[in-house]
């Protein structure tokens, strides 16, 4: 997975060029990314992004965050909040926060402007009869009794749909297209319906509100977009984004589709989202399962991981599944680099060096990141009795356990070479104290002790230790391919997608943890402060294990 080799341009970016190259777009690309604010965003969002932003980045063009919001019902300025600060966290700097609702009144006039053409009518039919109307794919459409109003009684009848003198449902406006026309979504397709709801920007100035296929298009132009790139399903809404535009005879923005990211094991709808944290299957949007830009930042994933990531998976024209472990690759590849190396016993049995002054403190000093030299070291106190993790000790070890056991040598991490002498045990026959002795003169950094050892283990001084509590995570979904299930992937909840460590010892410089740095638990992870931490009680996430034992797993 080197990037050594130069990438070729993915098709957009062949576009792009060819388009610049034949003097098209001399004042510069302008891109957009267009949420619905109806949720909080998500991985597959972070790939429109990266491409959005990323296009206009890499040819000198500009991007617009634009709220799609023509959808009071389901949309909150929460949701409004939360992309801005998502999309900021990724890197990216929009040239113009916008609306749609902001082209309410011009999509309006623009409708008008159809209805005098003779290209748009009202229609007082009802959904169900105007989906019979639609025909099948296979058979034509028929005409709506009500196609052939004239453009006056139409402009009324539209005017009093905006002064609210009709009921919701009671009339909706129309495309005069062609209802035999082999793509379904030109037969006469709604532009308007009657919605006696508030919104949140307009409140309740309007009780009409543009449907989708007439309000993105539009939005597009008016902001003089020259890529609108969306995901594959709407092509087959491009021939009618075409038609509008060109009957109002506005600027010529065009549509580009590619394939939308589906990972593996979770879902990725926000409307699937939103019911996770509904029915509390998870602790809302951010939390660390979710695959919520959000919830990843939470979990200790950094931005440029995502970036890196959406790049590695490219832009393709075909749907495909993309296996959650590529992301973890991702995270893990970065925090290799940059996270410091730090200990924490998740699983504690005290050791007791026998042969230790009783009440000394050594500080040692002990190198943050071996793979960044510029990290420097920090200061680990070390004593007489220390926690180490249960399973680095074997009451019957085989040959190759290099860790600790009756009469075995081991390093303590940073410090000394100890030799295991003796053990107490519980009732239960589990360890409840190991007693060792150390090797004053083996110690890190200046051992002249001649003594070899095969085994490095990590430990915490217990009177300088730090309770913590540890919060390790699991695949969301038991199944692979979620993205078929439709609203049957809540059968395939993994119930053990959270596992929680209520008391485990992690070392003092983590008092000073902040939220976002990762850290690596050496031996064990990568993790991070959970907001939910306090001064006395800190709370780490697992980001990752640090190879992929999920792999590992499916293949016994
Ligand atoms: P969802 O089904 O999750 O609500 P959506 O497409 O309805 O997704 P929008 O808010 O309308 O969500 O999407 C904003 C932009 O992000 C659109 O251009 C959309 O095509 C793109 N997008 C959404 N999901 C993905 C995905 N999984 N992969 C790539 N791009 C996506
Ligand atoms: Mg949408």
């Amino acid at each position: 997975m080197e990037d050594s080799k130069p990438k070729s341009l993915n098709f957009l970016e062949e576009i792009i060029q060819q388009n610049l190259a034949s003097g098209q777009y001399s004042q510069g690309i302008f891109t957009r990314f267009p949420p619905e604010p109806n949720g909080y965003l998500h991985i597959g969002h972070a790939k429109s992004i990266c491409l959005n932003f990323g296009l206009a980045l890499k040819f000198g063009g500009k991007t617009n965050l634009r709220f799609d919001d023509t959808n009071p019902i389901t949309e909150e300025t929460e949701y409004v909040e939360a992309i801005k600060k998502d999309v900021s966290w990724l890197g990216f700097t929009w040239e113009n926060e916008l609306y749609a609702s902001n082209y309410f009144e011009q999509l309006y006039q623009f409708a008008v402007d159809l209805i005098k053409k003779s290209l748009a009518y009202v229609d007082d039919s009802t959904a169900e009869q105007i989906a019979a109307q639609k025909g099948t794919p296979t058979s034509v459409g028929t005409e709506s009794p009500y196609r052939n109003r004239t453009v006056d009684e139409n402009l009324t009848l539209f005017k009093e749909m905006r002064d609210g003198i009709h009921a919701d449902g009671a009339k909706v406006l129309r495309a005069k297209i062609d209802m035999a026309h082999a793509n379904m979504h030109m037969r006469d397709p709604l532009m308007y319906r009657i919605r006696h709801v508030a919104h949140h920007r307009t409140g309740n100035n309007w009780c009409i509100y543009p449907m989708y296929d007439f309000a993105h298009g539009q939005s597009d132009s008016i902001e003089g977009i020259t890529h609108s790139i969306c995901t594959l399903e709407f092509d087959v809404h491009r021939p009618l984004y075409d038609w509008f535009i060109d009957k109002l005879s506005i600027f010529p923005t065009h549509q580009y589709e590619f394939a939308r990211l589906n990972l593996s094991h979770t879902v990725m709808s926000k409307r699937k989202l939103l019911q996770l944290v509904n029915e509390k299957i998870v602790n809302g949007w951010d939390d660390p399962r979710m695959p919520t830009i959000s919830g990843l930042r939470r979990r200790g994933y950094t931005a440029a991981s995502i970036r890196n990531f959406c790049e590695r998976i490219g832009v393709a024209k075909r749907d495909n599944l993309i296996d959650l472990s590529l992301l973890e690759f991702c995270i893990r590849e970065d925090l290799n680099k940059s996270a410091d190396r730090v200990m924490a016993v998740l699983d504690p049995v005290k050791l007791v060096i026998t042969n230790y002054p009783e009440d000394q403190v050594e500080e040692l000093a002990i190198e943050n990141n071996p793979e960044d030299p510029e990290s420097g070291s920090r200061s680990v106190p070390f004593s007489k009795d220390l926690y180490i993790e249960r399973d680095d000790f074997m009451l019957d070890p085989p040959k190759k356990f290099f860790r600790l056991g009756p009469d075995l040598m081991v390093r303590l991490k940073g410090a000394y070479i100890i030799k295991c002498e003796s053990f107490d045990l519980n009732e239960d026959g589990s360890v409840q104290t190991i007693y060792a002795t150390h090797f004053p003169n083996s110690k890190s950094g200046s051992d002249t002790s001649e003594i070899h050892v095969k085994g490095t283990i990590h430990w915490v001084s217990i009177p300088h230790a730090v309770e913590a509590e540890i919060r390790s995570f699991d695949r969301l979904l038991i199944v692979e391919d979620a993205s078929e299930l439709g609203d049957d992937f809540m059968k395939f909840i993994n119930p053990e997608s959270i596992q929680i460590i209520e008391k485990a010892f992690v070392e003092r410089s983590l008092r000073s943890a902040t939220v976002n740095k990762a850290v690596q638990f050496i031996r064990k992870g990568y993790y991070c402060l959970d907001p939910d931490a306090s001064p006395e009680k800190l709370v780490f996430n697992r980001t990752v294990t640090l190879k992929d034992t999920w792999a590992k797993e499916q293949n016994k």
